[in-house]
């Protein structure tokens, strides 16, 4: 069974340290594929668009993010290629809860990266999607969105 991870939230040390890549030997590693479930489930559960390993206090380079297909496990990922243009959205962050601000992202990338059982996929992506993949690889390397945000709002909780 899955289980539901704590998250780790600004400001932590974890979410400021550069995420090791994942050795090849390790991918069939039992534990990495429960933490992939396991961060899956965790990001359903806290209706996050993506999760990265640094959130729940893994400084590894592992992502999990929801597309329309359904939810993917990231390991490794690299944008490979960036579009010129770039456009603003606005984003927040489970490990910064509250806050929101708008970010300039690349409108289009490509990433690769390993899937669960060692296979490297390349993958496209525009909009939200490639906003949100640039979102959780800023994180493995110790960035956090309110380092690049303008207009940055936070909302009272209720
Ligand atoms: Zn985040």
């Amino acid at each position: 069974m899955s289980r539901i991870l704590p998250i780790i939230t600004n400001p932590n040390p974890i979410l400021r340290k550069k995420s090791e890549e994942i050795e090849k030997e390790k991918l069939s590693n039992k534990k990495l594929q429960e933490l992939c479930l396991d961060m899956t489930k965790t990001m359903k559960e806290k209706d996050g668009l993506g999760l990265a390993a640094p959130q729940i206090g893994e400084n590894i380079r592992l992502i999990v993010i929801n597309t329309q297909d359904g939810p993917i496990c990231l390991l490794n990922p690299r944008i490979t290629k960036k579009s010129w243009s770039k456009e603003n959205g606005e984003e927040g962050c489970l490990s910064v809860p509250s806050i929101f601000g708008e970010v300039r992202r690349h409108k289009k990338i490509d990433c690769l990266y390993l899937n669960t059982k060692g296979k490297k996929i390349k993958m496209q992506a525009n909009g939200l999607l490639a906003r949100v993949i640039q979102h959780e690889i800023d994180h493995l390397d110790g960035i956090l969105f309110i380092d690049k945000a303008k207009n940055v709002k936070k909302i009272d909780e209720l």
